[in-house]
């Protein structure tokens, strides 16, 4: 745990005792901030009492004396509308920040040069913050992997220099960090996704672009306008920055064709490797957050040579493109984390003759979406409360039947394509 040490005899307000909010509270308490913790839900309030965090029904009591109002990140900042709290902390002209923010502030305090790397977008946070984890940590050196991914980030070893920090933050999380300053700060891409909290794309596109703004070293994804803008305008205000791409080639950055990935130095481009057979980064998803791992990795002072043997070691994430079983010429894969149909392209995309099982429940725009893809799969296995949706969309286009269960489905999709 990091005790957070900067609010010391000082009173906090501390809103939302899920995981991470009790993560929070916990390393406030051990760095003898004055906390007055509290929920929406009883039985979180008394949770954390009997965890020994001091709580406070926040809605009665006087704001004043309060520092800070510290937020979980579920907690609405501003969409749909800011939550009571947010009011009653800017009625009292008190700073509102998340567990990301005091993390920020103990690393600066008590080891400046602990390497930060920040990673963010709308899609692979997870996968870039795992694979740039197991580089680092393949390479023999103390990797601290934690955020919007696993751990909450105040629960982390203590800062200490040669640690290496890799957290995943969401725009949530970045919404509520005023001075996040990593040393490597990565924006993978952009698409719409959380506008019911954002509000607009404009709006969060310019909170992802905090993450990258004040990094001493900004690596982004350059393959949608809204991420190369972001580039663009913090290169003029004067941050470093490495462009990563699997469209073009760049300049100064990373990119990839096909599976294979350079590296450019000032307009020099050399081979710095090929991710073909590595089956947890199979896919031109995959090369560009491997392609971001690498710049970050070479940025804190990896070799080439760790980093190569740490792509190709990497286990990949569950329930993300990964290898279930092997059976004869058949590859299982689950790629149950796809829950939309910008996420299920990009595995329908990565193979060739392909048993889908698909369903769950449908999200708005269905898969009609997907239709230029659908010559490649061989037939659907339709499960779950979507099956009669989607079974229009692919009537008379590919083979379907309604297989019910995920059991069925699976054994209904080994004898066929066995
Ligand atoms: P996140 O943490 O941002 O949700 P994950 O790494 O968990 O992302 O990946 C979730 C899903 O998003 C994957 O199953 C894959 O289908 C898709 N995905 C992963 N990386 C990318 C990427 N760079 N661009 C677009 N989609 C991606």
């Amino acid at each position: 745990m990091i005790p957070v040490e900067s609010f010391r005899g000082k009173r906090i307000a501390l809103f939302g005792l899920g995981g991470s909010g009790l993560a929070t509270a916990r390393a406030l308490v051990a760095g003898r901030a004055e906390v007055a913790a509290f929920d929406d839900a009883e039985s979180r309030v008394e949770a954390a009492r009997a965890a020994g965090i001091p709580t406070r029904d926040l809605r009665t009591c006087d704001w004043s004396g309060f520092e800070a109002l510290v937020l979980a990140p579920g907690v609405p900042l501003t969409h749909p509308r800011p939550h009571w709290t947010v009011e009653a902390a800017r009625a009292a002209g008190i700073e509102i920040i998340g567990d990301v923010e005091l993390f920020c502030r103990e690393r600066r305090r008590r080891a400046p040069d602990a390497h930060f790397v920040a990673i963010t977008g709308t899609n692979g946070k997870s996968t870039t913050t795992a694979l740039i984890a197991h580089i680092v940590r393949e390479a023999g050196r103390d990797a601290q992997m934690g955020g919007n991914i696993g751990t909450p980030v105040l629960d982390l070893a203590e800062p200490r220099r040669g640690r290496v920090y890799v957290v995943e933050c969401s725009s949530f999380q970045i919404d509520l960090a005023p001075n996040l300053d990593p040393t490597v700060g990565i924006h993978l891409n952009l698409s719409p996704d959380h506008l019911d909290r954002h509000g607009t794309m404009e709006n969060y596109a310019a909170i992802k672009e905090r993450l990258v703004a004040d990094a001493k070293l900004a690596v982004v994804g350059v393959d949608d306008r809204f991420s190369s803008a972001i580039a663009d305008r913090i290169e003029l205000s004067g941050t470093p920055v490495r462009r990563i791409s699997i469209r073009n080639p760049v300049a100064d950055g990373v990119y990839a064709v096909g599976q294979r990935i350079f590296v450019a130095d000032d307009g020099t481009q050399t081979l710095f490797t090929d991710l073909g057979g590595i089956d947890a980064l199979r896919g031109a998803h995959n090369a560009q957050n491997a392609a971001a791992a690498i710049a970050a990795c070479l940025a804190i002072g990896l070799a080439r040579e760790e980093i190569v043997k740490g792509l190709k070691s990497f286990p990949g994430l569950a329930h993300r493109m990964e290898i279930a079983a092997r059976q004869g010429r058949v590859m299982f894969v689950n790629d149950s984390k796809a829950t939309n149909a910008d996420a299920a392209e990009r595995a329908l995309a990565s193979f060739e003759r392909i048993y889908w099982i698909l369903g769950g429940r449908a999200k708005a725009g269905g898969i009609g979406g997907l239709s230029d893809y659908f010559p490649r799969i061989a037939k659907a296995y339709l499960i779950g409360e979507a099956a009669d949706e989607f079974s229009r969309t692919l009537e008379g286009k590919v083979e379907y039947e309604i297989a019910g269960t995920m059991d069925a489905a699976v054994a209904a999709a080994a004898r066929d394509a066995s």
